[in-house]
């Protein structure tokens, strides 16, 4: 896949792979390592806890602090830095905030603790989203009454347009997610080729499976001709899968959300429904947004958009290392920063040629 590769690379590339899992599985690999000296690879706007907006961040902290909710919550939250500090310094102070895998397993602590109020953090895109809904619906069903979600779920088209719209952004091919593909299908993301005329390849995670897409990229690119491939027809049905569809659509409707280096972007989001209002944890325990922006050197908000790479944060390594987080982008297990700092070493060694 290489050979060919340097065969079609006729002329200078950049790709983004949107989804975090990509840029982990690449720095992983060492692929960059391999790639002709023509294809440049930025990463994109698909790390749910990097794209959480500073308020969004400041929102939770006093859902978990001042208001004495015990906030669930996956691992990669706990140490996302707001203007308050993080949810672990939080915990350490004695807040109860507990890690899950599943917004089932919050839950079962509803259902478990009925004394106790319990706040699903619901951070992630379709991928994440639908189990949401459905732990909402067994609540309806169990008739729990003190189980809510602080909802951060967004849905990642939109964002892919923003990105494509946006000033200063280059982008000639895109990796698009193979998991938010599973639920969406390839359908959402026919704009991409047809108003942007930038070329899209649908992906699994394995290193052959994203080198096949680079290699398909490559040569739609250079050929010209822009398109939307999938390449991870293994799990991607054209339609995505409609039982998910069904369960997002009938708890959620599309609203506005605010992405980190993006801004608000109009429908990105998912908010309850009417019939659902009252498991909307911001309602239940008014809590307001407030503007926040936080002035400490981090540009995780540029390396969202691909405008810069991790080395170009004065920040990297330095001042912000995994154990001594500044951003988001260091912290999180999908996140380009880590990814680079973890995977660094790899990309200065020679890599086999031949995958
Ligand atoms: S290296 Fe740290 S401070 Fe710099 S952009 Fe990445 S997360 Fe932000």
């Amino acid at each position: 896949m290489v050979e060919r590769l340097r065969e079609i690379s006729k002329r200078p590339i950049k790709l983004m792979e949107v989804c975090g899992t990509h840029t982990m599985a690449i720095g992983k690999s060492g692929i960059r390592t391999v790639l002709p000296a023509e294809i440049e690879f930025v990463s994109g706007p698909g790390c749910p806890v990097c794209v959480t907006a500073d308020s969004d961040i400041d929102a939770f902290m006093e859902l978990a602090g001042e208001r004495r909710v015990t906030l669930v919550t996956y691992g990669d939250m706990m140490r996302v830095p707001g203007s308050a500090g993080s949810l672990a310094e939080l915990k350490a102070e004695g807040a109860d905030i507990r890690v899950a895998y599943s917004s089932l397993e919050a839950l079962a602590f509803a259902r478990g603790e009925p004394q106790k109020e319990i706040v699903f953090l619901g951070v992630g895109f379709e991928t994440t989203a639908p189990a949401t809904a459905h732990a909402v619906k067994s609540a309806v069903a169990e008739g729990l009454p003190n189980f809510s979600v602080y909802n951060l779920h967004k849905t990642v088209p939109l964002a892919i347009r923003a990105l494509l719209a946006g000033d200063g952004v280059q982008i000639d091919g895109l990796i698009l997610p193979g998991h938010v593909s599973v639920i969406i299908g390839e359908t959402p993301y026919a704009f991409i080729a047809a108003e942007f005329g930038v070329s899209g390849a649908i992906a699994g995670f394995e290193p052959p499976e994203i080198m096949a897409a680079i290699v398909r990229l490559a040569g739609d690119i250079n050929a010209g001709k822009p398109r939307i491939s999938n390449i991870y027809t293994k799990a991607v049905e054209p339609e995505g899968n409609l039982v998910a569809q069904g369960m997002l659509d009938e708890v959620f409707a599309p609203g506005d959300a605010e992405w980190r280096g993006l801004g608000v972007i109009p429908g990105s989001g998912l908010e309850f429904r009417e019939g659902f209002a009252s498991f909307d944890a911001a309602k239940r325990f008014s809590i307001e947004r407030r503007e926040v922006r936080l002035d400490r050197g981090c540009s995780c908000g540029e390396i969202l958009k691909g405008m810069i790479k991790p080395s170009d944060c004065p920040l990297f390594g330095s001042r912000c290392t995994p154990e001594r987080p500044v951003g988001p982008c260091m912290v999180s297990s999908e996140g380009t920063c880590a990814a680079y700092y973890l995977y660094n070493d790899m990309a200065n060694v020679d890599q086999p040629t031949q995958m």
